[in-house]
């Protein structure tokens, strides 16, 4: 027969005088350490929908979908946590200070229904005043703008943005005409229309025939 060795047998009288160390979970709540790295989660006010995490995510756990039609048009932020690894590369490339999607401390992940296992956010976008596209998120084209100060006047989507947050521009005012002119260009425009106004000129108008 095989005896215990003294080590093991001096473990287990040493461990008749500690307390468990096992957690007494699920009947007790786990209580993660303050460096744990959970399951990320949006911050909808810090975001900007700029779409970085998604670019950056190695494990294609972040989508979004535009929502044009709408009476506010909206940007869905998606999250797919059962398919998230918890690296942190979102977190990194957040342009928000790192803040707009961080890692938590969320650690419980079990659900019963794979097609659940998703968070989302909601931001708010900007369509172009002539085609109605989607341009970007209304958070991110302000924050572009006070990011690059005075230079946001060479554009502008970014100054009529940032003009309609501050209240100065009707934030109502869209264009009513389908149809190209140069002077839509002072617009909030994706990136087509606005070649198409710069490029664009109105047809001569013909000239009357004299004595007629
Ligand atoms: S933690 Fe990593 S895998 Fe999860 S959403 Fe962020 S970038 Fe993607
Ligand atoms: S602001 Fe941050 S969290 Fe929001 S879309 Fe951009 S990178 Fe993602």
């Amino acid at each position: 027969m095989k005896l215990p060795k003294v080590r093991e047998l001096l473990e287990a009288i040493k461990s008749l005088s500690h307390r468990p160390y096992t957690s007494k979970f699920p009947f007790k709540p786990h209580q993660p350490y303050p460096s744990f790295r959970g399951q990320p989660k949006y911050d909808p006010d810090r975001c900007l929908g700029c779409l970085a995490c998604e670019e950056i995510c190695p494990a294609e756990a972040i989508a979004h979908e535009d929502k044009t039609s709408g009476d506010i048009p909206k940007r869905v932020m998606i999250h797919y946590t059962d398919t998230c690894i918890f690296c942190g590369c979102c977190q990194d490339a957040c342009i928000a200070d790192h803040e707009g999607i961080k890692l938590s401390n969320d650690w419980e992940l079990a659900f019963f229904n794979r097609a659940e296992a998703f968070e989302t956010i909601e931001k708010e976008l900007q369509l172009c005043e002539i085609c109605g596209s989607a341009i970007a998120c209304k958070d991110h084209l302000k924050w572009i703008a006070e990011k690059i100060g005075e230079l946001s006047f060479s554009n502008p989507t970014l100054y009529q943005s940032r003009l309609k947050s501050l209240g100065v521009v009707d934030e109502g005012i869209i264009s009513a005409s389908k149809d190209y002119s140069r002077a839509d260009r002072i617009k909030i425009l994706c990136a087509r229309c606005r070649r198409e106004t710069s490029l664009t000129t109105a047809p001569a108008p013909v000239a009357e025939e004299k004595g007629t």
